[in-house]
């Protein structure tokens, strides 16, 4: 655990189990040791026909866990509550889920029905996604809110103003001064009175990559004077008592309590001066930003960490907010935010397979020797001298000096075999030399590439695109210690798709040998954590591979303590075709018809099936197929 750094980013939902695999804890801290649901268990169910009840599904397999939902939930309620509480503060907490980190159906579902004892709404930030909330909040509670946030035209206002007249919760915040007169001539028009927010540009910049459009310059929001001007401009329409909601957002992953405080600080004394001005001010939005530590490091010093708990974040905010209410002896309001990244970043897990390794090393010295021997003739002269100051450093065990007469007899023969002097088995044997030197001083630490059925940009595109680490670790043999390290190595045909870099700033990760062949649960899987969180609506569609499989698993009582309520098959090849305006049904019956003609009659059926098949299968490899990886070793 300790190695994986488990004990950080992995509490309270993963730990090792005695079988050496990744538990699930659905209920967090509250799971008891028979309520733990072996991830390997529910990998073999989901891909191996012949594991009890298997479903054959293909990997990668994207497996999520609503109680792990649930439990995000509550406690992120229940730390409110308490802060509430102990601060002896006046009103509630009523948060929202910021649809866009994840839109699945059943996510959103499911965070409307598990809120619902405590009034958690949606928030939506485009038109889709409004339509989205309002179908799911119909099913909620009636006070839930629907924020309606990002830029909007007319149709997206009368779309929120529908919203409110079948009794949502819903409040309009205006991104830009401008929005105010859609809001008010559709609102007219429709004859519906609208409730209405804005979002302030603070002034406390958050520092890190995701703050870069917070502060005063930001992207976002209103000026003070802009908001001025809407109060001013509401005043005159005897509109005043529509502006209730306050909101702002400095950026996800807020490294430290003390910028939070100071942020909500800052928008709390807006509040309370815009309740001087006459609005109705009833809700303050704190927006998102709380942060999860998937580095496990606990600290406020990269994106890649907070340096706070659930209750330190709810601490600090509803002491921010009472603290400049209690001073201006403005009402509290109700406190709402907008987390997304820390409701829904745990409760999925995707699961991959590493199919081979490889070094990329050429063969060991001894199976080198006589065609090292025959290149010493090829050699230019200098080459030569190179070479044989190596060996005499080698033999006064000068092991710097051989690093240096290693690399530079490699450059040499480097340049004579792009002058056409040397051929392709010199330069592997020279290779093969410098490798062993390497080895042989402990200068280079062979790092394996292992290939994994998988594609970055479809998968984990903020890896790619941003930077944003994610931990990444086998799921099983973690009762054995692992001492390969290795990078991985993705499917698409791009140089940027691998994974070089891991938490705690490591350049490869420790991994086991590959044994086993890969398919149906025999093989060497690797889990990415914490990726529930923005991953799945950003990623692409590179290469033409799709989406994982998916299967969402519950705690349940029976020898496996878990049941899969729903599966499904991931995109297949004619899925994806379709989706870059291709007809896979045409362009079947156009590659059949030219296989008539070209077949004149022999094995048509074997060659239909083949094609049909392609169409309806997943773009990942197939391994009763699939043949290994380029440049793999016989390790895989
Ligand atoms: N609200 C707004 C307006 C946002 O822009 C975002 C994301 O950046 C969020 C909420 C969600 O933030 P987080 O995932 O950090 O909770």
């Amino acid at each position: 655990a300790a190695l994986y750094r488990i004990d950080g980013w992995g509490v309270p939902y993963f730990c090792i189990n005695s079988a050496g695999d990744i538990a699930v804890r659905p209920y967090g801290t509250a799971t008891l040791p028979h309520q733990e649901i072996d991830l390997m268990k529910v990998v073999r169910k989901a891909s191996d026909p012949k594991f009890s009840g298997g479903l054959g599904l293909r990997l990668p397999l994207l497996v999520r866990f609503p109680d792990v939902l649930k439990h995000r939930l509550e406690s992120l309620h229940s730390a409110f509550e308490f802060a509430i509480q102990s601060n002896g503060y006046s009103s509630r907490y009523q948060g929202v889920y910021p649809v866009k980190c994840n839109q699945d159906r059943y996510i959103v579902e499911d965070i409307v029905e598990f809120g619902s004892p405590f009034g958690f709404g949606l928030e939506a930030g485009s038109k889709a996604e409004l339509l989205l909330a309002m179908n799911c909040l119909s099913k909620g509670s009636p006070e839930a809110f629907l924020i309606c946030n990002g830029y909007k035209d007319e149709e997206y206002i009368a779309l929120a103003l529908i919203a409110r007249s079948m009794d949502l919760n819903t409040v309009i915040v205006l991104e830009q001064e401008e929005e105010l007169d859609l809001v008010v001539e559709t609102s007219q028009r429709l004859g519906v009175r609208p409730v209405i927010g804005l979002r302030a540009k603070l002034r406390t910049k958050h520092s890190g990559h995701f703050g870069s459009t917070s502060g005063e310059k930001g992207k976002f929001g209103l000026t003070t004077a802009q908001i001025l001007s809407v109060a001013h401009k509401l005043q005159r329409l005897a509109m005043l008592d529509c502006l209730q909601l306050l909101h702002f957002h400095i950026g996800s992953q807020i490294p430290s309590t003390a910028l939070l405080s100071d942020g909500v600080g800052e928008a709390a004394q807006i509040y309370c001066e815009l309740a001087r001005l006459g609005a109705s001010m009833r809700v303050i939005d704190i927006g998102g930003g709380l942060g999860i530590d998937y580095d496990g490091s606990h600290s406020s010093g990269s994106d890649m960490s907070v340096s706070y708990s659930l209750d330190e974040y709810a601490g600090a905010v509803v002491r921010a907010v009472k603290f400049a209410c209690d001073r201006k002896q403005v009402r509290h309001p109700i406190i709402c935010s907008e987390s997304g990244r820390a409701l829904v970043s745990h409760h999925s897990v995707l699961i991959f397979e590493a199919i081979s390794s490889s070094t990329g090393k050429s063969q060991p010295l001894s199976s080198m020797a006589p065609n090292l021997a025959y290149f010493l003739d090829e050699l230019a002269d200098d080459a030569r001298s190179e070479y044989h100051n190596l060996m005499a450093a080698a033999f006064r065990c000068e092991y710097e000096t051989c690093a240096l007469y290693a690399d530079q007899l490699k450059r040499r023969c480097v340049d004579q075999f792009k002058e056409g002097i040397l051929g392709l088995e010199h330069l592997a044997a020279v290779d093969a030399l410098c490798d062993l030197v390497a080895k042989e001083i402990g200068a280079a630490d062979p790092v394996k590439t292992y290939h994994v059925n998988l594609s970055l940009f479809t998968s984990m595109p903020d890896f790619w695109a941003i930077g944003q680490l994610f931990p990444i670790i086998p799921i099983h043999h973690l009762d054995q210690r692992p001492d390969v390290k290795g990078i991985l190595s993705d499917l698409t045909c791009d140089s940027d798709g691998k994974v070089d870099r891991f938490i705690g700033g490591q350049s490869s990760l420790l991994l086991h040998e590959l044994c086993g062949v890969p398919g149906a649960g025999g093989g060497y899987y690797l889990g990415m954590f914490l990726g529930g969180a923005y991953q799945e609506a950003l990623g692409g569609l590179h290469n033409l591979f799709g989406g994982p499989s998916v299967v969402r698993v519950s705690h349940a009582d029976g020898p496996h303590c878990f049941a899969v309520t729903l599966a499904v098959p991931g995109p297949s090849c004619a899925d994806v075709l379709r989706a870059m305006q291709h007809e896979p049904e045409m362009m079947f019956d156009a590659l059949k018809h030219r296989a008539e003609e070209c077949a004149a009659g022999s094995g048509d059926a074997l060659m239909f099936d083949a094609l049909a098949h392609a169409f309806h299968s997943m773009p990942y490899l197939d391994y009763s197929t699939a043949a290994q990886a380029p440049g793999s070793s016989s390790d895989g």
